[in-house]
């Protein structure tokens, strides 16, 4: 524990900090936050400050709409871009109902369950992220576009990266709030840039992600940018991926690798390996949660299409970078960045915690292009497809019951129900990718 009731206390007069943000995350992944000032912080400490959860997408209905702001002490932190005078300062909170009980449709609950579970195996789980994302131009009423006159690639510098003093403000401000950015670049589409983070344990992760896209966004504005974790915002290029990198360790040492192994993998890596390709149809639903998130899982983009995995090519679903060495870790890389990362997290512990407890064996790897394999020979190899679209994911997510199980009831079946709305809102629509074929035609 890094921080008690009487650090924050005092941590808020020494600062001159004036409001304080008691933030949570919804079950769509989108941050919410109720805004206090310091003097209420008391309050909030003793985790009575209380909200309408029923105004909350997914959270309970009228009836029995109170819910209770637990702040978590660890996440105290101070927002850089505010003023440095009446400062504002934000603590990550659990969602509770009245009487102390956690609330089950709260994410980061779920995803400290299953982190319970991991424990309970004597498992710390570790993940780093790298979060792709856009930087656009807004219009003249200070709303998004999708335009760039930039015209950068991959690893590119300036003056054709455009938002590479942006990108560099992003750094500073992350590093400012206790980031260990450990790289940042230029993407492969126009306007496109990656910032990766230092790995931690899993609830730290999920909350950085968060904190992440905040400050992201944050900064681009003031850039006069707006940046986008939109998983697909342009049909022709790539689209943003969130790869997460995960691992586990027992006491204090990575479990994932053996040295004596022809891959460099430990049983347990293989097992989880199993345990998450197993389940990666029903996970697609959480990883990738958006109509338009299948619109990025196409051939051509650098994303994956195929559920395989590979110790040495980057095409496939899963990789193993640095296998063999301390840094042993499962790269699954059809995860967006408009996922929950609490939700996304949760469900890829479980599923690969359950490959360890049931030693279930992954396919063979496929170290060739899938890309180039003709339909036959993908058959002839059993390699299968991830949901080609969100309904697809959703469907699979009700067939499996134990990554509902995961999510818990509560979420589960709000999540499935809101998607499905979703899907037929989409549905319904006529495009102009149709009107463009058809109207001539027919
Ligand atoms: N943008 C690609 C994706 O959609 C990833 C590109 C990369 O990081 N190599 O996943
Ligand atoms: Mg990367
Ligand atoms: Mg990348
Ligand atoms: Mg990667």
């Amino acid at each position: 524990k890094k921080y008690t009731k009487e650090d924050i206390l005092r941590l808020v007069e020494e600062e001159d900090v004036e409001f304080i943000r008691l933030q949570f995350t919804d079950m769509f992944g989108c941050l919410k936050n109720m805004a206090i000032t310091s003097s209420q912080l008391e309050k909030a400490l003793d985790n009575r400050c209380m909200f309408d959860g029923s105004a909350i997408d997914g959270f309970v209905k009228i009836e029995e709409s109170d819910l209770f702001l637990h702040p978590d002490l660890d996440t105290f932190e101070i927002f850089p871009w505010r003023p440095q005078q009446g400062k504002v300062a934000r603590l990550i909170c659990d969602v509770y109902r009245p009487g102390d009980k956690p609330f089950e449709g709260d994410p980061r609950y779920i995803l400290k369950t299953a982190l319970k579970e991991a424990e309970e195996m004597g498992y710390t789980f570790y993940v780093g992220p790298e979060c792709e994302f856009f930087l656009f131009h807004m219009d003249e009423n200070a709303m998004p576009t999708t335009i760039t006159h930039e015209q950068a690639g991959y690893f590119d510098l300036g003056p054709v990266d455009r938002g590479e003093n942006a990108r560099r403000d992003m750094v500073l401000t992350l590093e400012d709030m206790g980031f260990v950015v450990e790289t940042s670049h230029h993407e492969a589409a126009p306007a496109q840039h990656e910032i990766d983070f230092e790995y931690d344990e899993a609830l730290a992760t999920a909350d950085n992600i968060m904190t992440f896209k905040l400050t992201v966004k944050t900064i681009a504005k003031r850039h006069g940018l707006h940046a986008t974790f939109m998983p697909k915002p342009k049909a022709e290029v790539n689209g943003s991926g969130m790869h997460i990198n995960m691992s586990l360790s027992r006491d204090g040492r990575n479990i994932f690798q053996d040295a004596g192994d022809e891959n460099g993998l430990s049983r347990e890596a293989y097992y989880f390996i199993g345990g998450i390709l197993k389940h990666i149809r029903a996970i697609t639903a959480i990883t990738n949660p958006l109509v338009n998130s299948y619109k990025r899982l196409v051939p051509g983009f650098e994303a994956p299409v195929y559920i395989a995995w590979s110790t040495a090519n980057r095409s496939p679903l899963l990789r193993i970078p640095a296998a063999g060495s301390e840094k042993t870790r499962i790269e699954l890389r059809s995860p967006d960045p408009a996922a929950n990362p609490y939700l996304a997290l949760a469900v890829c512990l479980r599923a690969g915690l359950e490959g360890i407890r049931e030693k279930t064996e992954p396919p063979k790897s496929v170290n060739c292009n899938i890309f180039a394999m003709t339909e036959d020979e993908k058959k002839l190899m059993g390699i299968e497809r991830l949901p080609g679209t969100l309904i697809e994911a959703v469907e699979e997510l009700e067939k499996d019951e134990f990554i509902r199980e995961t999510l818990g009831e509560h979420v589960a079946n709000k999540y499935i129900e809101a998607k499905k709305e979703e899907w037929n809102r989409y549905r319904a629509q006529v495009t102009d990718w149709e009107i463009n074929e058809y109207l001539n035609r027919f």
